[in-house]
C-alpha cells in the first residue's frame, strides 16, 4: 500500500495561535482558565486542555464573576462581550485575526446600510459570532436555493460575506447564484474563505485522483475537516473524517492501494502520526509526502497576554 501524505495539512496560524495561547494563559494564570465554546473543534485538542485545568462552556453563567475566560478561534458576538463585561470576566481573546476581518467587514457594511448575506453554516460558532456584529441587517444562506427564497429590502445595498472555512466550490456557487439575482451585490475586499481552507482543499483536490481512498484526520464538528471529506466524496473517491486511527475500519481499506492522508486545520499532527503508524504496521504502507504549497503565517498572542508576558 502506498500513502500520499498531503501538505499542507493540519494545525493553520490561527488554531496555533489558540493553542499556545491557551497554554500561556495556564501557565500563567494556573487553571481554571474558563473558554468560550471549544478553544477548536478537535477532540483531542479539547480532550487533552480539559485534563490541564481548562473548563469549557457554552453559557457565560457558568463562569464565576471575575473569572478568567478565553474567547475561542471561531470568535464571539458584541453580545457575549457586553454580557462578560458585565459579569466582570477578565477576558483573552484568542479570535482568529482571519475570523475578526471577517467581523470587521459586516460591521462597516453595517454602518453603511447594507443587507448582508452571510453564506456559512447555521449554528456554526464562527456564525453566530459574526452574524452577532449586525444582527437586524444579516441574513444566512446555505445553498444557492437559499439565494432564490431570499427576501431583502430592495431599497437597501446588499453585500454578502462568508464564513472562513467553506468549501471554496460550494460558496462560488451561491455567489453565482446570488450575483445572478442581484447584479450589483457587493463582496469583501478580500475573500473571506481562509488561506488554510483554500490550501487543504487545493491538496485535496489535486492528489484524490492517484489514490482509492481518503482519510481526513479532525473531529465531526470541524467543518474545514468535513469540506475536505466533502471534496474527496464529489471526485468520486470514498472518504473517511476520524479523530484517530482506531475509527479505522478494516473494511475500508480491502483492495485499496493507495491512501491520501490529511488532516484538517485543527487536527494535531500526533494523530497524523498514530494513523501512518498503523497504516505501516497493519499493511505495510510505504509514505510519500507530496507538497502542493507552503505556508509561513503566523499570528501574534492576544494582547491582553503579551502584557501579562511583558510584566512577568
Ligand atoms: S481555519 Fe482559517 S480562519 Fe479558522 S482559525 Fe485557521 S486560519 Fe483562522
Amino acid at each position: 500500500m502506498k500513502v500520499i501524505l498531503a501538505a499542507p495539512r493540519g494545525f493553520c496560524a490561527g488554531v496555533n495561535m489558540a493553542i499556545e495561547t491557551l497554554d500561556t494563559a495556564l501557565k500563567l494564570f494556573g487553571p481554571p482558565i474558563y473558554v468560550y465554546h471549544e478553544i477548536v473543534h478537535n477532540q483531542y485538542v479539547v480532550d487533552r486542555f480539559r485534563n490541564e485545568g481548562a473548563v469549557f462552556i457554552d453559557q457565560l453563567s457558568e463562569a464565576p464573576l471575575g473569572s478568567r475566560l478565553l474567547y475561542s478561534a471561531h470568535g464571539v458576538s458584541p453580545a457575549i462581550r457586553a454580557e462578560a463585561a458585565e459579569r466582570r470576566l477578565k477576558t483573552i481573546d484568542a479570535t482568529c485575526p482571519l475570523v475578526t476581518k471577517v467581523h470587521l467587514e459586516a460591521v462597516r457594511f453595517a454602518k453603511q446600510g447594507y443587507t448582508i448575506v452571510l453564506i456559512g453554516h447555521e449554528g456554526h460558532d464562527e456564525v453566530l459570532g459574526t452574524m452577532g456584529e449586525a444582527p437586524q441587517c444579516t441574513v444566512l444562506v446555505e445553498s444557492p436555493e437559499d439565494v432564490d427564497r431570499l427576501e431583502v429590502d430592495p431599497q437597501r445595498p446588499l453585500a454578502y460575506l462568508t464564513q472562513t472555512t467553506l468549501s471554496v466550490d460550494d460558496a462560488n456557487r451561491i455567489i453565482d447564484r446570488l450575483k445572478q439575482r442581484f447584479p450589483h451585490i457587493a463582496g469583501p475586499p478580500r475573500e473571506d474563505i481562509c488561506y488554510a481552507t483554500q490550501n487543504r482543499q487545493e491538496a485535496v483536490r489535486l492528489l484524490t485522483p492517484e489514490v482509492d481512498l481518503v482519510l481526513v484526520l479532525g473531529s465531526q464538528n470541524s467543518s474545514n475537516s468535513q469540506r475536505l471529506a466533502e471534496l474527496a466524496r464529489e471526485q468520486g473517491v470514498a472518504a473517511h473524517l476520524i479523530d484517530h486511527a482506531r475509527e479505522i475500519d478494516p473494511q475500508w481499506l480491502a483492495g485499496v492501494h493507495a491512501v491520501l492522508v490529511t488532516a484538517g486545520a485543527s487536527a494535531p499532527e500526533v494523530v497524523v502520526e498514530d494513523c501512518l503508524a498503523y497504516l505501516q504496521k497493519q499493511y505495510g504502507a510505504t509514505v510519500e509526502t507530496r507538497t502542493i504549497r507552503t505556508e509561513e503565517v503566523h499570528f501574534a498572542l492576544p494582547k491582553e497576554l503579551r502584557a501579562e508576558l511583558a510584566a512577568s
